[in-house]
């Protein structure tokens, strides 16, 4: 199938049909930016978050997680630069007040643009085509000129007199509790260069126009990975921090003609390197997925300006005292879990009729085996089949009990939910037709259709 706005809508539909993603507030007429996950999408999320966990902290040596406090003092967002730059151009029609996010809109019709460029170089871009760009609701081409606005969201946390001064802002990036911890670590678990932070933490963005289902939303999650190294040793580990995740991508399923690297062209003034990991999303084509950055030494050095605390490492052979240089990924767990739904939506024949199937890898889907008996008005069936979906529940937690409508019907509802395997507790498991196949059961696979008769001794190590 294209990987058109088609094939959006399909997926679209389908979270919302199977109960993987709603849009949040719906009952209200939704809240812009904002998507509630259900049982199904919460479980993939989950599985999505446990499998970059593992990759990130199990698989490696001195890599430590945490889950630092979403709220953070306000000087944090000035010494990240978040207060002064973290800031979109916007443009208003003039016509019918639609924003649009310019240097997107100048994107679309192929002139490059990005957030690091000045109001007055995006005006002056902007200002050379603008007879081609048109305002999505109206069609008119009466825009505003671009103006710088800040992403960041503020609350009034701690403000009882709602003057508004010095707000605490909602975090604009997830990694900033990172940076706040690394004295922290290093002080708790004394670890040596080099080493790694992670964490998953939300993040809150004013996007001017959030589109694209889960691809650009105002409420985010970030899975960050920080590598603290040795100054001037980055290189060869951010081409293996670059390998590592390109691999991690492939070892969840997903295909690689469908992922691509990209360059900065333009980087801020501190990296020394930055490349995206761009996935091949319906209706968008290739568009940044994850960012991984040679960020030198800039956070700890800003963090160390501004609050007065020394951020230095002191080196254990040497004795020297340096700031460590940082190479970051940051990938937003809602394009993730776009990506992988995507990669893994198909649509094919199978039995004589279209079935949508979501091939998820197994320890993504959101159960990894459904249980049914053949009949659900056979109390004998029924009470086999509780009892292995009882045992096996025991053992993996995510598995489903389903009795509605013939067995063909469930397996194409398992098949929608991406279920790898499917049980079915039939009358050869009671051993009434054939003694043989007694406590055996029918094992049918996701992917293939193909079915086969296992022990229900052995379900447990079949599964696993
Ligand atoms: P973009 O250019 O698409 O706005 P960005 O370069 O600002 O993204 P980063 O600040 O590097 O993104 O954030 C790291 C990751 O967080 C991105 O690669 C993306 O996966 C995710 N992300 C960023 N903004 C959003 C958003 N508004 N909605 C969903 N995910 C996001």
């Amino acid at each position: 199938m294209e990987n058109n706005a088609e094939k959006m809508e399909k997926i679209v539909s389908l979270c919302k049909r199977r109960g993987f993603v709603f849009q949040g507030s719906e009952i209200y007429g939704g809240l812009a930016g904002v998507f509630d996950y259900g049982p199904n999408g919460v479980e993939l999320l989950n599985n999505i978050k446990k499998a970059w966990w593992k990759a990130n902290v199990y698989d490696k040596e001195n890599y430590f997680g945490i889950d630092s406090g979403m709220f953070k003092h306000p000087k944090v967002w000035e010494a990240s630069g978040h207060t002064s730059g973290f800031s979109d151009p916007l443009a208003e029609c003039r016509e019918c007040n639609t924003r649009i996010r310019v240097d997107k809109e100048l994107e679309r019709v192929g002139v490059t643009a990005d957030e690091k460029m000045s109001e007055a170089e995006i005006n002056q871009l902007f200002d050379s085509v603008r007879d081609k760009i048109a305002c999505p609701k109206c069609g008119q081409k009466n825009f505003t000129p671009a103006k710088a606005f800040n992403l960041l969201v503020k609350s009034n946390l701690g403000d009882f007199t709602s003057e508004g001064t010095d707000p605490v802002y909602l975090p604009g990036e997830a990694c900033q509790g990172i940076y706040l911890n690394y004295k922290n670590i290093l002080d708790s678990m004394s670890p040596k260069l080099p080493f790694g932070i992670v964490q998953i933490g939300k993040a809150f963005r004013n996007e001017i126009s959030p589109r694209n289902f889960l691809f650009r939303t105002r409420e985010l999650e970030q899975a960050d990975t920080q590598l603290f190294v040795k100054p001037n040793e980055n290189k060869d580990a951010y081409e293996q921090v670059k390998q590592d995740r390109w691999n991690w991508y492939l070892s969840i399923g997903i295909k690689e003609e469908n992922l691509q690297w990209k360059q900065h062209d333009n980087l801020v003034f501190y990296a020394s390197d930055a490349w995206d990991i761009m996935y091949n999303f319906p209706s968008l084509g290739f568009d940044e997925l994850e960012g991984v950055h040679d960020r030198t030494n800039y956070d700890l050095t800003q963090h160390m300006e501004f609050s007065g605390v020394d951020q230095r490492y002191t080196d254990g052979e040497t004795g020297e005292k340096y700031i460590p240089w940082i190479l970051e990924t940051s990938v937003g767990l809602g394009r993730l879990f776009l990506a992988v739904i995507s990669d893994a939506y198909h649509e094919e024949e199978m039995d004589g009729s279209t079935r949508v199937v979501l091939k998820l890898h197994k320890d993504l889907a959101p159960y990894r085996v459904a249980v049914s008996p053949l009949l659900k008005n056979k109390p004998e069936l029924v009470e086999k089949a509780r009892e292995v979906f009882v045992a096996l529940k025991k053992e993996f937690g995510n598995v489903a009990w389903d009795d509605n409508g013939n067995v063909g019907k469930r397996y194409r509802r398992q098949d929608e939910i991406g279920t790898p395997y499917c049980i079915v507790i039939d009358f050869d498991t009671l051993g009434e037709e054939n003694p043989a196949a007694k406590d055996t059961v029918t094992v049918r696979h996701r992917d293939t259709g193909e079915q086969e008769r296992v022990a229900i001794s052995e379900l447990t190590s079949y599964l696993r």
